[in-house]
C-alpha cells in the first residue's frame, strides 16, 4: 500500500514533466526540422540551377563547335571541289585538302575530347570525310552512304546555322565486355558555301557522358545528392543513376506516381521514398541556349528533358543524430524529473510522518481515556472542559452531558466540598497546583474516595485550565482500614486489644460525658491459667483463651467492648452501665464462664472438658475521667482483691 502510493506519486512527477518537456520540444523539433527541410531544399535547388547552367554550357559549346566548324572555308570549298569535279577520283589538290580537313576535324575531336566522330556528307549522303576520336585511319572515308539515316535527311531540311539532335543513345561499338553504357548525341548541320547553295552535311557524334560531367559535378556538391536526367518518354539520360539504375532504364516505369507529376509540371517537387527530388523541365531545342545555333530540332517525342535533383529528406530521427546534442536533452529531461522525485519521495516521507503522528497521537489518547486514573481539565469558573473515559466510567456520565455541562464540584461530596474548592483555588493562585482528598459521588449515588492532584496549564495570555489527575483511593482506604483493624486487634481471640479498648473509651467516655450515661470496666484474669498451661500444653490453654472471648461475645451487649489486655487479662468497657448493672454483667459472666467448660481430647483431661474460671474486678468510670487509666488501675485492684478472695469471684473496686 506504502509503496503503491510511492510508485504513483514516482509515476507523476517522471510523467507530467516529461509530457510537458516532450509538448514544447516537439513542435520545436518539427519547427527545426521544417527549416532544415527548406534547407535541404534551398540547397538542392541551388544545385539543380548550376547542374542546368552546367549543361547548358556544355551543350552550348558543343552547338557553336559543330556550327563553327560547318562554316569553315576549308569545308565549302572542299565540298565545292568535290561536286565540281566530273572524275569519280579525287585530284591530288583535293586529296591534299581532304587530308588537311581530316587533321583539323582529328585536332578538334583530340582538343576538345567530348566528340567520338566527325563525318562529312554530300548533298546525297554519301560520306566524303569520317574521323574517329583516337584512331588514325588509313582511310579518309568509309564511301558509306547516309541517305536513309534520319538525321541526314533532317539535316538536308535545314537553314544555314540550324542543328538537328538525335536523342542521347547508347554505342554498342564503344561497349565492352565489362558492360559499361556509352551513351552518345549525334548532331548534324547542313553546310552552305557563301552563295548560299546546300553542298553538304555536317555529322558529329558527341560523348554523352563527358557532355553532362559538368552538370553531374555540379550536382554532387552534397555527397548525398543525386543528378537525375529523364526524357520525355521517361527513360533515364544519365550512365549511373539512383543505385542500379542505369542508362535507358524506364522511369515511367518504376515510379509511376512521381513520372505522373515530372509530366504534368515544368518544375516542382516529389517524395521518392524516403527522399525529396526536385525537377525542373529543360528544352535544349529552345533558343534560350545563346548559341550560335539559329535553330535547334530533334525528333518531339523526346523532348523536353526533366532535369531533377534527389537529396534526402531530413528526418526526426536523424537530427538527432547529428544536430541536437542528446546529452542536453537527456539533461533536461533529467532536470525536468528531478525536482518531481524529490517531491514524491519527500511528501511521502512527510505521509508517513504524519501517518505515525497520528497513530501517536492516537496512542497518546488512548493512554489518557483509558489510564487506571481520572484525567480532567477545569477551566477557570471549574467547568470541565475535558474528561478521560476511565473517570466518566466511575461518574457514570457520558462525555457529551459532563463536557462544557457540569461544573466538576458537582461531582464532589458536600463534605469534602470545601478541601476541593481550596486545593482548587491554589490551582488558580500564585503556586499554579493544588491537591486534595475527597470524595465523588457518582450517579448511582456511591462514592469513591479520591485524591485530585492538579495543576495550572497556561500561556503568555494567562490562566487555559487546570489539569487534574484523579487517583481512586478505595482500596487504600479498605487498606489502611484493614491495617487499622489488625492493628487493633488479638489474632488468637479476634477480640480487640488494648490499643483498641483505649480507642474506644476515648469517644464513650465522650458520648458519656455528653449523655451523661454511667460507664463501667469490668477487669477479667483468669485464674491458674499457668497451671492449665503447664498441665495440658498451649494449645489447649489457647482454645480455653478463644472459648472465654466467644462466652463473652455471646454474653455481653453489642456496644459493650470486649477486649484482649494481654495474656489471660480481659477487660470490658460497659456502656451506659451503672455499679449494680456492671456487678450484675460481671456476675453472670463468672457464673457462665464456670458452667462452660472447654472441649477438649478426651485423653487430655479424662472425659473430655475441661472447666476453668476467672476473677473479675468490677469500678465505675468517673464523671471528669477523660482516660481509661485510672479506671483500669481501680478495675485491676478490684481484680487483686478478688484473686486474694479466693479466685472465682467478682469484686467490686470503688473510687478511693
Ligand atoms: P492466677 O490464678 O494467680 O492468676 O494464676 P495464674 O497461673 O493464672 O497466673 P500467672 O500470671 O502466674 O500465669 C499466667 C500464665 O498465662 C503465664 C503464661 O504462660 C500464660 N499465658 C499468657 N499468655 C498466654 C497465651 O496466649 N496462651 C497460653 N496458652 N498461655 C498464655
Ligand atoms: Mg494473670
Ligand atoms: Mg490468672
Amino acid at each position: 500500500m506504502k509503496v503503491n502510493a510511492l510508485c504513483s506519486r514516482l509515476m507523476l512527477a517522471i510523467v507530467v514533466p516529461v509530457m510537458l518537456i516532450t509538448a514544447f520540444l516537439y513542435p520545436l523539433s518539427y519547427a527545426y526540422l521544417e527549416a532544415r527541410i527548406d534547407g535541404s531544399r534551398v540547397g538542392a535547388q541551388a544545385m539543380l540551377e548550376s547542374g542546368r547552367e552546367a549543361l547548358q554550357r556544355r551543350l552550348n559549346e558543343c552547338f557553336d563547335d559543330i556550327v563553327a566548324t560547318s562554316r569553315m572555308p576549308l569545308l565549302k570549298y572542299y565540298l565545292d571541289s568535290v561536286q565540281t569535279r566530273q572524275s569519280p577520283f579525287p585530284s591530288t589538290a583535293q586529296q591534299l585538302t581532304a587530308e588537311r580537313l581530316a587533321l583539323l576535324f582529328d585536332t578538334l575531336l583530340t582538343h576538345s575530347g567530348r566528340y567520338t566522330t566527325l563525318m562529312l556528307l554530300n548533298t546525297r549522303g554519301q560520306e566524303l570525310l569520317h574521323v574517329k576520336y583516337g584512331k588514325r585511319q588509313d582511310k579518309l572515308s568509309t564511301g558509306r552512304s547516309y541517305a536513309d539515316s534520319v538525321y541526314f535527311q533532317e539535316a538536308m531540311q535545314l537553314a544555314p546555322g540550324e542543328l538537328y539532335i538525335s536523342p542521347p543513345t547508347r554505342q554498342p561499338s564503344y561497349e565492352n565486355a565489362n558492360d559499361s553504357v556509352v551513351p552518345i548525341i549525334s548532331i548534324a548541320t547542313p553546310v552552305f558555301d557563301n552563295e548560299g547553295r546546300r553542298k553538304g552535311v555536317l555529322l558529329s557524334s558527341v560523348d554523352w557522358q563527358s557532355l553532362t560531367t559538368d552538370m553531374r559535378h555540379a550536382m554532387s556538391i552534397d555527397s548525398t545528392a543525386q543528378p537525375i536526367l529523364i526524357d520525355g518518354q521517361g527513360n533515364w539520360l544519365l550512365a549511373k543513376a539512383f543505385g542500379t539504375t542505369t542508362f535507358g532504364r524506364n522511369f515511367k516505369v518504376k515510379f509511376p506516381e512521381q513520372w505522373e507529376s515530372l509530366s504534368q509540371q515544368d518544375h516542382g517537387q516529389v517524395e521518392m521514398d524516403d527522399r525529396l527530388l526536385l525537377f525542373q523541365t529543360i528544352d535544349i531545342r529552345t533558343r534560350q541556349y545563346r548559341s550560335l545555333a539559329s535553330g535547334i530540332y530533334s525528333t518531339p517525342s523526346y523532348y523536353p528533358w526533366q532535369l531533377g535533383i534527389l537529396v534526402s529528406k531530413p528526418r526526426l530521427t536523424t537530427l538527432f543524430d547529428q544536430d541536437v546534442p542528446v546529452l542536453l536533452i537527456f539533461m533536461l529531461y533529467a532536470l525536468a524529473i528531478l525536482p518531481g522525485i524529490v517531491w514524491a519521495i519527500s511528501s511521502h516521507r512527510q505521509q508517513l510522518l504524519k501517518r505515525e503522528a497520528q497513530q501517536y497521537a492516537k496512542e497518546v489518547r488512548n493512554l489518557y481515556d483509558y489510564a487506571p486514573c481520572g484525567y480532567h481539565s477545569l477551566n477557570a469558573e471549574g467547568r470541565v472542559v475535558q474528561m478521560n473515559r476511565t473517570e466518566l466510567e466511575w461518574l457514570g456520565y457520558r462525555a457529551e452531558e459532563v463536557i462544557d455541562r457540569l461544573d466538576y464540584s458537582h461531582f464532589i461530596t458536600p463534605e469534602t466540598r470545601e478541601a476541593f474548592e481550596e486545593a482548587f483555588q491554589g490551582v488558580l493562585g500564585p503556586d499554579q497546583e493544588g491537591s486534595a482528598e475527597c470524595a465523588l459521588r457518582t450517579r448511582a449515588g456511591t462514592t469513591i474516595p479520591v485524591i485530585i492532584q492538579a495543576t495550572a496549564y497556561r500561556t503568555s495570555r494567562g490562566f487555559v485550565h487546570s489539569r487534574a489527575t484523579v487517583f481512586d483511593l478505595t482500596e487504600r482506604k479498605q487498606l489502611e482500614e484493614t491495617l487499622a483493624r489488625q492493628a487493633m486487634t488479638d489474632p488468637l481471640t479476634g477480640l480487640g486489644n488494648r490499643r483498641y479498648l483505649q480507642d474506644q473509651a476515648v469517644q464513650e467516655i465522650a458520648r458519656a460525658e455528653r449523655s451523661g450515661e454511667p460507664l463501667a470496666l469490668i477487669a477479667i484474669d483468669l485464674d491458674h491459667f499457668k497451671h492449665i498451661n503447664d498441665t495440658y500444653g498451649h494449645d489447649v490453654g489457647d482454645r480455653v483463651l478463644q472459648a472465654f472471648a466467644e462466652t463473652g461475645r455471646q454474653l455481653l451487649r453489642d456496644g459493650d467492648v470486649l477486649c484482649r489486655m494481654g495474656g489471660e487479662e480481659f477487660a470490658v468497657l460497659l456502656v451506659d452501665t451503672s455499679q449494680s448493672q456492671a456487678i450484675q454483667i460481671a456476675e453472670r459472666l463468672r457464673l457462665t464462664l464456670e458452667n462452660s467448660p472447654v472441649e477438649v481430647d478426651p485423653e487430655v483431661t479424662g472425659n473430655g472438658w475441661l472447666h476453668y474460671t476467672a476473677s473479675l474486678g468490677v469500678t465505675a468510670i468517673l464523671v471528669g475521667e477523660t482516660s481509661l487509666k485510672p479506671a483500669i488501675k481501680r478495675a485491676d485492684l478490684g481484680l487483686y482483691a478478688a484473686k486474694e478472695q479466693g479466685r472465682n469471684r467478682v469484686h467490686w473496686q470503688p473510687a478511693q
